[in-house]
């Protein structure tokens, strides 16, 4: 993405007017009206986890995370940071009533502390299945009057519970832009947070919804943004930067391309023919010059494997358009086809050039003067003379400007 794209989110400390338009034409926008934010300093704050449409792969991913970790948040051992009290649906410790207590006493305005709102999951259409009785995902139950039972869907919990929410994060591809779920063919109506809530959407903080993508994501862009959003809502740190579609822009600006342990291949013009090859993956499907994540650099877990990293192609999972606009996977992207036979034509002219260099910087100036290398090891070719000329001039051209002298006697002792 241009650099100029992107924006920074302007905020208010009045908690927002709340907004009934309805952008997605599709479900009822939440309203709600709150008393404003008791915030900061802050010793606790409530995180209320909602799972969606979800595989649950976001909380495995959160779980792993090591910097800051989980257990360091809900410990509350970082400087600063108040601790996170986090109501998880897999990770509670309590169930049945015990555990969904705190969720109406957030809608209610009576918890103790502020609370952040983290769906993982897109957010199904319940239209769709209260038609024959039925729901797509729900928290709890409430008794009807009758008596009867009724599964609350987690649409409806956002609904209760996004207005007076210090920030809502959307966590995954599925809960920020829909994802698997909402792909082509899907019966759920299932689209990500930002759809559901629409445009006019302020937390009680009054900040748009955040969007952490990747399916998985990684989890370190999850725990380091709420940390972020924590240390701001403390006062002791800025808004971070977020991109025109609510993205930590520290994390999202550049394309995986950009870092990939592959790109050097791709510069100079060879590429994988098979899965398992060492070179860049373009020619058998890998989408990641036109991808923003940060996986290549980051890694998966704790500074480790990555999709290139480990031999995998990019399929675009952080982005809006995945899957649709990815698939078919494992196709390469027509694209590329330019950009590929462009960097196998200069690719192969300048990968020549360094090799040349490179035989030179791998030798000690001793070596040349004495005109043999001696190595144990095997036989070293000496350089041509065509080569050896060329190189000459490489460092006439090297030390031009200053009273450097490569590779002669004196530099040499
Ligand atoms: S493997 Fe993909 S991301 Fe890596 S250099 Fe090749 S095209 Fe770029
Ligand atoms: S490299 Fe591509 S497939 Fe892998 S996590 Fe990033 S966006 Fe997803």
């Amino acid at each position: 993405m241009p650099e100029e794209t992107i924006s920074t989110v302007t905020i208010s400390s009045e908690p927002s007017a709340r907004s009934s338009t309805t952008a997605n034409n599709q479900q009822p926008q939440p309203q709600s009206e709150r008393k404003p934010l008791n915030l900061g300093p802050l010793t606790e704050i409530h995180a209320f986890w909602i799972a969606g449409m979800s595989c649950d792969g976001c909380s495995i991913a959160a779980v792993g995370a090591t910097n800051p970790s989980v257990e360091s948040l809900l410990l509350g051992i970082v400087p600063g940071m108040p601790k996170l009290i986090l109501h998880h649906p897999v990770l509670a410790v309590e169930a049945g009533d015990a555990f969904v207590h705190p969720f109406y006493l957030a809608e209610e305005g009576k918890l103790d502390a502020p609370y952040v709102l983290i769906l993982e999951g897109s957010i199904p259409d319940e239209r769709i299945a209260a038609k024959t009785g039925g729901y797509w995902s729900a928290c709890g139950v409430e008794v009807r009057e009758d008596g009867t039972h009724r599964p609350i869907p987690s649409a409806e919990w956002v609904k209760r519970l996004a207005p007076g929410a210090a920030a809502v994060i959307a966590i995954g591809t599925c809960a920020t832009w829909g994802g698997v779920p909402a792909a082509a063919g899907n019966a759920t109506g299932a689209m990500g947070l930002m759809d559901f809530l629409g445009r006019d959407y302020r937390s009680a903080f009054g900040l748009p919804v955040i969007n952490i993508p990747g399916c998985s994501p990684v989890g370190d862009n999850f725990t380091e943004t709420v940390a972020a959003i924590l240390l701001f809502l403390q006062g002791l740190g800025p808004l971070p930067e977020f991109d025109e579609l609510g993205r930590p822009a520290w994390l999202f600006r550049e394309t995986v391309h950009t870092h990939c342990v592959r790109a050097g291949f791709y510069e100079e013009g060879t590429f994988a023919e098979n899965y398992g090859d060492k070179e860049c993956l373009v020619e058998v499907g890998c989408w990641g010059p036109v991808v923003q994540c940060n996986i290549t650099s980051r890694g998966a877990i704790n500074h480790m494997g990555g999709c290139m990293n480990t031999g995998g192609i990019c399929i675009g999972c952080t982005m809006p358009g995945f899957p649709d606009r990815f698939a078919p996977f494992y196709k390469r992207p027509p694209g590329s086809l330019l950009s590929t036979n462009t960097s196998r034509l200069t690719g192969a002219l300048i990968r020549r050039l360094r090799r040349t260099t490179l035989a030179f910087q791998n030798r000690e100036t001793r070596w040349d003067r004495e005109g043999n290398v001696p190595s144990g090891w095997g036989a070293v070719q000496e350089p041509s003379k065509l080569k050896a000329a060329m190189h000459f001039l490489y460092e006439k051209m090297q030390a031009r400007g200053t009273r450097a002298k490569i590779g002669s006697k004196s530099s040499n002792n």
